[in-house]
């Protein structure tokens, strides 16, 4: 077994407190200490001159005892004034006031370590360090926690790299290296836990993080192959079935839809689990695919789960597909957290006993009591709103033996090709990269705030035509109490200025019921005009909504836009997206045009990486779901470009070598990856 396995606690000095300590930091390993990288480094390689100090810094200072005297007035303080011929320092203390009091007031010259701050009387020090000795080499400071000192820290982790030194071993190739000029593996951590002068190597850190980045596309990959060694249900084809369903439909399938169809047919079968992914843009049909899939897990005898993230989106694909089906003699259950008492039991108990062959539902489906006859395929829609343990919690659920359902994962977000190739690099992915046709596209116009009654008034000329529109209130705080304040004042506004038109308000903070009940109120044209927060970004299909007016529209991703923007132009007729701006930096014009000028979700979000960095697209999108270690996106994005392409040489070119990187990464106790 590795050393970097091996448990903090038989480190030497680690007790019990310390123990403890370290566990809240997540820090278990010896793998996991090594890899817990300075937040920042202190040089106290040097004396500096007062008068070249800067406010901010921390640095070592030394200078003659001028004046020592404790200040009673106010707060009290011990004030201790230091000269070194080239300014003066102010040390102030507010605690422990007479042991400093006794040491200082006899000392001559003192030097001392601390942060500068610009005082009453120039630069001061607030508790120093004192004496401070001179070091050779810079010293890291790393992320801690109360009651864990820095020196302790600091301490434990070079024990561990002393320890762990034999299995400190080089997995990347030669070249690799030196393509980029990387330290090997033992000395970049050398190098960062241990300075030997007052520089670090930034490729130091650069290195680990690129390491771990290509781990983590390897365990992706890996974890995608372990998960094809299970058994699954084989769905032969019934074109009977298949072109009755077809025959129905008012509208003939796209190119797209029916490749990706075909794609899936293939994965479903062989006799191993389907994982795909199905990418398309929003109104791209992603929801038919979904439906023909299902038919044929269902005229093989199986049951079909299909979780949605919202209970709007599960009423709507429930009434689509009841529809779809309806030539069929299939039971569909319909579970979100409404159903409820008797109605639930009921069909819950139909679900075990295998009288229901779909159930269409939200986070309500992966919970424990749902339990099914023979579950055989998995549909998430919008998966980018569920973590993976909720998939893999609803996967559970139609584990027998030796076989797993299949999963067809889709999402409206397109993510650029060389990101999604290491987030989404265990699944296997297809791509809907085309519109049913005679879409037009959307009209977007970019106006500022000053032109509110404008539109204002072409609501009023666009209601009257009986056609109805959105309102969006953004905001940048994540509160939804603030967001739901600021939709409510809008409404208000907008009933006033709108006395002839039905204004309607959703936003995240009201009950689902209540929320449902104005959606349906809009769906059936008893509302004119829907007031809402970012909540209806996702799947909501009112054809009849052809006006969508974003409020604040620089303050949301363009993704995102894209997506709110997907709401209209799903009708006959034109339909508008007007974006209003309240200010309007260089950086925010230059989005926004691109949200004019384009209509296609993969062309922006290559856009939006371009302009933002991956960094800050995954950093949005991936909330909470990759966490590294050492990648700091903001400084590493520039790599990810990268990672499936040397992840996949390292399999070509040293396959013994992918487990022992995992097993590395793995023993440091970073995120388990499973499909
Ligand atoms: P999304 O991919 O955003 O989930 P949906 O599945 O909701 O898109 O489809 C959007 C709309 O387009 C729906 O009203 C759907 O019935 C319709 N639609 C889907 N496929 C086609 C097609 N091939 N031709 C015409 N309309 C289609
Ligand atoms: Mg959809």
């Amino acid at each position: 077994m590795t050393t970097l396995k091996r448990s903090v606690e038989h480190l030497k000095g680690v007790g019990e407190k310390s123990f403890k300590r370290l566990q809240k930091l997540e820090l278990k390993t010896l793998g996991d200490l090594l890899l817990h990288l300075p937040l920042r480094y202190e040089d106290r390689t040097r004396l500096f001159a007062v008068h070249t100090l800067e406010i901010g810094k921390s640095v070592v200072v030394r200078g003659r005892v001028q004046h020592v005297e404790e200040v009673k007035k106010g707060r009290k303080m011990l004030v201790c004034q230091l000269h070194d011929g080239t300014g003066k320092l102010t040390l102030k203390f507010f605690n422990n006031i007479p042991v400093h009091l006794n040491a200082l007031k006899n000392m001559e010259w003192l030097q001392c370590f601390g942060e500068v701050r610009w005082g009453f009387n120039g630069f001061e020090i607030v508790h120093p360090e004192y004496p401070a000795t001179l070091e050779c080499a810079l010293t890291p400071v790393y992320p801690s926690t109360e009651g864990l000192y820095q020196k302790d820290l600091q301490k434990f982790i070079l024990r561990a790299l002393n320890e762990c030194e034999d299995d400190l071993i080089e997995y990347l190739p030669e070249n690799f290296l030196q393509q980029f000029g990387y330290p090997d593996f033992h000395s970049a951590l050398q190098q960062i836990h241990v300075p030997t002068n007052s520089d670090i190597n930034p490729l130091a850190i650069q290195r680990l993080a690129h390491e771990e980045l290509i781990v983590h596309y390897l365990t992706m990959r890996q974890a995608r192959q372990q998960a094809k060694r299970w058994q699954a249900p084989v769905f032969s084809q019934n074109k009977t079935i298949k072109n009755t369903f077809l025959n129905a439909l008012p509208f003939k399938l796209t190119g797209a839809q029916l490749r990706v169809i075909a794609e899936i047919e293939a994965d479903c079968q062989r006799n191993q689990p389907m994982l795909r992914l199905v990418q398309g843009d929003v109104g791209s049909g992603k929801t038919l695919v979904a439906a023909m899939t299902a038919l044929s897990a269902i005229s093989n005898g199986y049951q079909v789960a299909l979780m949605v993230p919202t209970e709007l989106l599960a009423e709507q694909h429930f009434r689509n597909f009841t529809n779809w089906f309806a030539q069929f003699d299939y039971q569909i259950l319909f579970l979100t957290g409404q159903l409820k008492g008797k109605a639930r039991e009921q069909g819950l108990k139909r679900l075990t006993a295998g009288e229901i062959q779909l159930v269409i539902g939200t986070h309500a489906l992966f919970q424990e009591h749902v339990q099914f006859q023979n579950l055989g395929l998995i549909i998430i829609d919008e998966q980018h709103r569920f973590g993976v343990d909720q998939r893999l919690a609803l996967r559970d659920k139609g584990e027998q033996g030796e076989s797993r359902p299949h999963q067809l994962v889709m999402t409206a977000t397109p993510i650029p090709r060389t990101l999604a190739m290491m987030q989404y690099a265990d699944l296997d992915v297809s791509i809907i990269d085309e519109l049913p046709p005679n879409r037009k596209p959307v009209v977007t116009r970019v106006l500022s705030a000053q032109r509110r009654d404008e539109v204002i008034a072409k609501i009023h000329d666009w209601v009257a035509k009986k056609s109805q529109a959105y309102w969006v209130c953004t905001l940048i705080e994540e509160s939804e109490v603030l967001q739901g304040e600021a939709a409510e004042t809008t409404a208000e506004m907008l009933t006033q200025a709108l006395p002839n038109v039905r204004v309607g308000l959703v936003h995240g903070r009201m009950k689902s019921a209540e929320k449902d009940a104005v959606m349906v109120a809009f769906k059936t044209h008893e509302l004119d005009l829907l007031v809402a927060t970012t909540v209806i970004e996702v799947g909501v299909d009112v054809p009849n909504a052809g006006l969508m007016v974003i409020e604040n529209p620089e303050r949301l991703g363009l993704s995102q836009l894209h997506q709110l923007r997907g709401r209209v132009g799903r009708g006959e007729g034109e339909s508008y997206c007007l974006l209003i701006y309240s200010s309007l930096p260089e950086m925010a014009q230059e989005r926004l045009k691109i949200m004019r000028e384009n209509n296609d979700g993969f062309v922006i979000a290559e856009k939006d990486l371009e302009l933002r960095g991956a960094g800050e697209v995954l950093g949005t999108r991936q909330k909470g779901q990759l966490r590294f270690k050492t990648v700091n996106p903001e400084l590493h994005g520039h790599l990810f470009g990268t990672v499936a392409r040397f992840g996949d040489k390292l399999f070509a070119v040293a396959p013994e070598n992918v487990p022992l990187l995992i097993a590395r990464w793995q023993a440091a106790a970073v995120n388990y990856v499973e499909v």
